[in-house]
């Protein structure tokens, strides 16, 4: 899964063990890493190996089709997630593109890959989009058009993570538009990382009502409420 390239050593990002592994982790760090194994067809939610889609997705099934991530959102993992988010890290985005290639490839391939965006004032802040950051090498890999440029955050909603259930639902509502007519059919959506997919269940409703038919979700590591 991992595949390392030479490279000069620096410490450990996690324990300071001198490695020249590109993710910056050292062999026992890396082994440390909560790999999503078996996980929910639909919401990448880890499942036992017996099920395939889990209760949620059973009852309520989302209005996209197939989300895949790599890792569980838990430490060591998401110590380095946080420093991609923030940018301390932004080396890590193609390393983690080059592992969702790696697992995307066994489905059917999508016309255009579209990160999930940001908020322009909250954009102009941080100064990148880290869901931009890992669709670039992503879709350069997979030969696949990237679209930043369609699809609009309009409104820059409050942190998802201080609302209850219902108050990030009602959040997201409308906040996300299209800039320009659509006309793929099949798309993936770009993330870091999902909690709740309310995010990503809201633009899939835009993308559908716009002709969108088949909808997957790219993702570095899913969250466990
Ligand atoms: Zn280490
Ligand atoms: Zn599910």
């Amino acid at each position: 899964m991992f595949k390392i390239s030479p490279s000069i050593a620096t410490p450990c990002t996690l324990c300071q063990t001198l490695t020249d592994h590109p993710l910056g982790l050292c062999d026992h760090c890396r082994q440390e890493l909560p790999v999503l194994l078996h996980a929910c067809e639909k919401c990448a939610l880890p499942l036992s190996e017996d099920q395939l889609i889990c209760g949620e997705c059973q009852k309520h099934p989302p209005l996209f089709d197939r989300a895949t991530a790599l890792f569980i959102y838990a430490q060591p993992l998401s110590h380095l997630v946080k420093g991609l988010k923030f940018g301390e890290q932004l080396h890590l985005a193609p390393q983690f593109a080059e592992m969702l290639a790696a697992k995307v490839v066994q489905h059917p391939l999508p016309e255009l890959v579209l990160p999930v965006p940001l908020h322009p004032t909250r954009l102009r802040q941080r100064g990148f989009n880290q869901a931009l950051a890992i669709a670039q090498p992503l879709a350069k890999q997979l030969h696949i058009p990237l679209d930043f440029h369609s699809l609009l955050r309009k409104r820059d909603t409050p942190q998802q993570t201080r609302l209850d259930a219902v108050e990030r639902r009602n959040n997201l509502r409308g906040a996300f538009e299209l800039r320009q007519p659509f006309s793929a059919k099949h798309v993936a959506l770009v993330d870091d990382i999902m909690t709740t997919g309310n995010t990503v269940h809201e633009i899939s409703k835009l993308l559908r009502k716009n002709g969108v038919e088949h909808i997957d979700v790219w993702l570095i590591a899913r969250a466990v409420e």
